[in-house]
């Protein structure tokens, strides 16, 4: 992660071959396309990678996981469980539907905490929404044990995990209906993109025509397609999906990559009896996009955080006084800060956050480190990089 890292002649030539035609729509205009549907070979190209029946490509990963809930029927009023360590994404898209995001614990996999998920079930809740953070993965024969024993839908935003797999099935892939991001800093990015994923034919047609204006998309005259229901511009363009259609192919580089050098630095930090590694659940395999360690305690963790930065080793994030990934920083969350009224039942429903404390994630995210495994380091990089992160956290324990 990011694949930018490595762009070459083969993004070009897909971009390439949209501005020869200049069809920049996913959308119509078949005369002038010259066979070229990127969006369309995209999913097609996805749906085998993901193991998945039904691909609709969006503008974001913050649209997918919108469209995933919208097209599984959440809306006013639902209760949807989410982590308190995610992207801000997962309680706006929530919000935007006027469901209540209902925040809980993580546990040592750094996502849900099955137990948690289950103690925070009311009559309201709809869905469970699992965040595959940092390259890994929830327990998610746990997690959907629950959701089977409450009739609850099972969403998975696998934005940070593309090509993780669990029990063999690849991350995105597993609950009901999953979410991935091809963002610039994504694992394979568009640019801007991204994709709902889910064996549901229903789940699928909904988010085929909800992303877009709530079009049918029968026939071949835009102009005269129905709208069966209400819908929303969630496109994406021609040119976007030529990118991630160039880079999806080089997946497997990528992770073989991202394994090469999360392997190094692993080994060096496994001397260091005081560094303890997140937990993978049984029959999981990272993406390797990160490599997660927990230290003794907050203090050592900021100490080291800080010797990180000033010794060169960047994109090594501590979550805990990190604005964008944990709920103690989510001030706009808590204070309900809108540009426009919110719903009094979002209101009433979000009261909790001025006054609820998480102490078991905190305990976690405190003592976290989390880095970024970068795909243009050479071997000798990682390898000088992995000496030196080893000396600083042995320094300061
Ligand atoms: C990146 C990300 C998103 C949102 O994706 P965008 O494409 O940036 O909107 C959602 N969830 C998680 C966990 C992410 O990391």
């Amino acid at each position: 992660m990011p694949g930018f890292e490595l762009f070459s002649d083969l993004e070009r030539k897909e971009v390439n071959d949209v501005l020869d035609n200049g069809v920049l729509m996913r959308y119509g205009f078949d005369g002038m396309r010259k066979g070229h549907w990127k969006a369309k070979a995209l999913e097609s190209e996805l749906s085998s990678t993901f193991n998945t029946k039904y691909v609709q490509l969006v503008s974001s990963g913050t649209a997918a996981v919108t469209v995933a809930l919208a097209s599984a029927g959440v809306g006013a009023g639902d209760e949807v469980i989410m982590p308190t360590f995610t992207f801000v994404a997962s309680f706006e898209a929530i919000m935007m539907l006027g469901a209540i995001p209902v925040l809980v614990d993580i546990d040592s996999t750094l996502t849900l905490d099955p137990s948690a998920v289950e103690a925070a079930v009311t009559s309201r809740t709809k869905a469970v929404m699992v965040v595959q953070m940092c390259g890994s993965m929830g327990d998610m024969d746990a997690l959907r044990s629950v959701c089977e024993t409450h009739n609850l839908i099972f969403i998975e935003d696998a934005c940070q995990a593309i090509g993780g797999t669990y029990k063999g099935q690849p991350l995105g892939s597993i609950a009901d209906i999953g979410c991935f991001s091809f963002d610039f800093v994504k694992t394979i990015t568009c640019g801007e993109g991204g994709a709902v994923v889910t064996n549901s034919e229903a789940y699928y047609t909904h988010a085929d025509h909800y992303s877009d204006h709530g079009h049918d998309h029968i026939g071949h005259d835009r102009g005269a397609e129905t709208h069966p229901f209400l819908g929303y511009n969630f496109r994406i363009s021609e040119l976007h999906a030529a990118v991630g259609l160039a880079q999806v192919r080089r997946l497997p580089e990528f992770i073989e990559i991202q394994k090469r050098n999360y392997t190094i630095l692993r080994e060096a930090l496994s001397q260091i009896p005081e560094v303890e590694f997140r937990k993978i659940p049984n029959g999981g395999v990272e993406s390797y996009a990160f490599l997660n360690f927990f230290l003794p305690d907050l203090d050592t963790t900021r100490k080291v955080s800080e010797a990180f930065k000033e010794n060169g080793v960047d994109a090594c994030f501590h979550y805990y006084d990190n604005n964008w990934h944990y709920i103690r920083k989510w001030d706009h969350l808590k204070d309900l800060k809108s540009l426009f009224p919110i719903s009094a039942e979002v209101k009433e429903g979000l009261k909790y956050l001025t006054s609820k404390t998480f102490e078991q994630s905190d305990a976690f995210i405190a003592r976290n480190l989390s880095c970024l495994i970068k795909l243009s380091w050479t071997e000798y990089e990682v390898k000088a990089r992995a000496e030196k992160m080893a000396q600083i956290i042995t320094s300061k324990i």
